[in-house]
């Protein structure tokens, strides 16, 4: 072996938009490229198990379509016509175009857009300290957490919950609204563990026949939306039979007994008939959970993003503090754990610059902002500028055709930076190549465990390509932005981060890797008392109080359900639009990301409806034909795959394809609504009731 082959190992932290941010052992090749990626064993939440797509890593970073160098647009918005362009030149020129809005509209006419595409702290976020030194528009990240995390605040008053490895130690552990086994497959590690050394049964609850719910014991198939029904079926029948806790419920909930007076009519046939899960069913998963005093609700995303999301995921929450599974090892719930970090992020976003009062745009509604709706621009100026990193709108944003009618504006300035020319970046009047994680330092936290970790550059970027951290940085100077994180490199933002929240430093935490921060039994149990002023777990939400982050109560929020309930809000079939959509994950990509990697695609194959074969005689569609599904607000073609696994009367899309990829051009988010979610905003992807016919 000699230097050119030589493999050796580097830690590294996965950046992509999961909650798993499984800890990484990749391997370097001659020092320069990437072989497999393998997770790290001694991190106890990992456990050395890491996803297909990633460990196969090399594919993407050493992709020939990747960019490596600055764009700028020759031809019309979309036809992707570019010409190469320095790096000087590209950045001067999207600083011109900002100063010159700021000089016509005032800053809030510029505004910085982004998300998870990586989960970096510091190349994500970083973006936030221009936006608040500008005082350009800010940004609202309301597109994946802005229906769960209320939702479940509204009962803990905290965004933590049980050791996520706790798991296993249950007895019974309750997978809820996610497919585990395709997008965060550490869930499955965990609870397959319960199941060999106790015995625990896996309980997988969701629209349709995922890999998770083949895997499970108990597999509950609901209408899109209903869960509220179930949670408090299952409630109903623990109070009937003697399976509730009441020296937990008096001691550490709100009102166990109005509880108990509201589920006592809202039974198993009650349930039944919203939900289409059978009453033995039902019955079947209530006494399993009663007898279960370790029983661990993982509380995914994917049945949130309903217009009746929040109270979904509130009122299953609300089932473990009726059995008081809580006070148990192995018992409780969990959902997201960035309540723990306590991150002093001053340095990484701007904090001590930001000012409050310039206004702040809701990312779900871009296309809404973009096309001038006055409402979602908040009565002010036009957006007329925007530098967009680590997302991808024009593919994953809701009612895609006015997304893409805003981009494309001619008077609407786009930069992009970007590792690929998504759809977004082809819409851009500058493409700028970003680095990929293994080629810079960052920070990580993570939603689905409890480590921070540090993940240092491993190899060089491709010659061209610029950190995100280094394009803010540029840019400050350019357009006359002034912080001193401008000036510090990544590590020493991270240092300093670090110490200020008391965390160590950073020669501590790349030393040993991760800081596992998980809080004391007794805290994440809530056995010292829930969030909020009497301690105790809330049934009765009051969803006007906002422990997690937002801007304003949105949608219907008036109406919401205070006690646990079904809340029949969400868009109704009717003769015209006879199904309901959902446009769930699929397994080889991440949102859109992956979408570009050839093992990836050829596994997922191409863009399919999934359809229940007695809907398929119906509509007269075979296996494999042309299905065009429409709504209001738009309409796509792609191809029927009939499959028993879905109800009938519901269909589901899987993957965030992009738009080229469907036989006429539109992605699957063309038929999404972009009204914002009760309470606080957000997306309701898995709510669309569409027609469907064969072409
Ligand atoms: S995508 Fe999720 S499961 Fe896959 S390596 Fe990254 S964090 Fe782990």
């Amino acid at each position: 072996m000699n230097a050119l082959t030589e493999v050796t190992r580097r830690h590294s932290v996965c950046p992509h938009d999961c909650p798993s941010v499984c800890a990484l052992d990749v391997e370097v090749i001659g020092g320069k490229r990437i072989g497999r990626i393998h997770g790290a064993r001694e991190q106890t939440y990992t456990s050395g198990v890491v996803c297909a797509k990633v460990a196969r890593y090399w594919e993407r970073i050493h992709h020939p379509d990747r960019l490596t160098q600055p764009f700028r647009r020759v031809g019309p918005k979309g036809s992707g016509q570019f010409e190469p362009i320095g790096w000087d030149e590209a950045l001067d020129r999207v600083a011109d175009n900002f100063l010159s809005v700021e000089r016509e509209l005032g800053p809030e006419g510029v505004w910085p857009y982004f998300y998870a595409g990586t989960m970096g702290l510091v190349m994500r976020d970083g973006i936030e300290r221009l936006t608040h030194a500008k005082r350009y528009s800010r940004f609202h990240g309301t597109i994946c957490v802005g229906v769960a995390w209320p939702g479940y605040v509204a009962g803990t008053g905290r965004l933590m919950g049980a050791d996520p490895r706790e798991m296993a130690k249950s007895d019974c552990v309750v997978i809820w609204g996610t497919n585990a086994v395709a997008t965060q497959v550490n869930v499955m590690t965990h609870a397959i563990r319960a199941r060999k050394e106790r015995g625990a049964k896996i309980v997988a609850i969701d629209i349709y026949e995922t890999e998770t719910m083949r895997q499970a014991d108990l597999a509950l198939c609901v209408r899109p939306g209903t869960d509220g029904a179930l949670a408090c079926a299952v409630m109903h029948v623990l109070f009937r039979d003697g399976f509730a806790d009441w020296g937990y419920l008096e001691r550490y909930t709100d009102a166990p007994h109005e509880l108990e007076a509201h589920v006592q009519a809202r039974d198993p046939a009650w349930a039944s008939a919203i939900t289409g899960v059978s009453v033995a069913q039902i019955e079947e998963l209530g006494a399993l959970i009663g007898r279960s005093k370790r029983s661990f609700f993982r509380l995914g995303f994917g049945f949130s993003r309903q217009r009746n999301g929040a109270a979904n995921m509130h009122a299953a929450l609300c089932i473990p503090a009726v059995t008081g599974a809580w006070a148990h090892e192995g018992g409780g719930a969990f959902h997201n754990n960035s309540g723990v970090y306590k991150l002093q992020k001053t340095m990484i976003e701007g904090l001590d610059v930001r000012d409050l009062s310039v206004r702040r745009l809701d990312q779900s509604r871009v296309g809404a902002i973009l096309t001038g709706e006055k409402e979602a621009l908040k009565n002010g100026p036009p957006v007329r500028a925007m530098l967009i990193q680590n997302t991808n709108p024009l593919a994953v944003a809701p009612h895609q055709e006015k997304v893409r009618r805003g981009f494309s504006r001619d008077d609407l300035f786009t930069c992009v930076h970007e590792q690929f020319m998504t759809d977004t970046a082809r819409y851009a009047d500058i493409v700028l190549p970003a680095t990929m994680f293994l080629e810079h330092d960052d920070l990580y936290t993570a939603g689905g465990h409890q480590h921070l970790q540090f993940a240092p550059k491993v190899v060089d970027p491709p010659d061209g390509c610029r950190s995100n951290h280094e394009v803010i940085a540029a840019l400050a100077g350019r357009v006359g932005a002034e912080h001193p994180a401008f000036s510090m490199s990544p590590r020493e933002i991270i240092d300093w981060t670090l110490r200020e929240s008391g965390w160590g430093d950073l020669a501590k935490l790349e030393r040993e890797r991760w800081l596992d921060l998980q809080p004391p039994f007794e805290e994440s149990h809530f056995l010292d008392g829930f969030g909020f002023p009497d301690g105790k777990f809330r049934f009765k939400a009051d969803w006007t109080d906002a422990p997690v982050a937002n801007d304003g109560m949105k949608g219907p929020w008036r109406a919401m359900p205070s006690l646990p309930d079904y809340w029949p809000v969400n868009e109704e079939v009717d003769e015209d639009h006879p199904f309901k959509l959902a446009t769930s994950p699929a397994r080889n990509f991440l949102n859109s990301s992956f979408t570009e990697t050839a093992t990836s695609r050829s596994r997922e194959q191409r863009p399919e409806v999934l359809i229940n074969p007695s809907d398929a005689a119906k509509l007269g569609v075979s296996q494999g034909d042309v299905v065009q599904l429409g709504n209001e607000r738009g309409r796509t073609r792609l191809h029927a795959r009939l499959f028993e696994g879905v109800k009938p009367g519901v269909l589901v899309s899987e993957g965030v394809w992009p738009p080229s990829a469907f036989l006429d051009g539109w992605g699957i988010n063309v038929l999404v609504g972009d009204d914002s979610v009760a309470p606080h905003g957000g997306v309701a992807f898995h709510d669309v009731r569409v027609w469907a016919r064969r072409l």
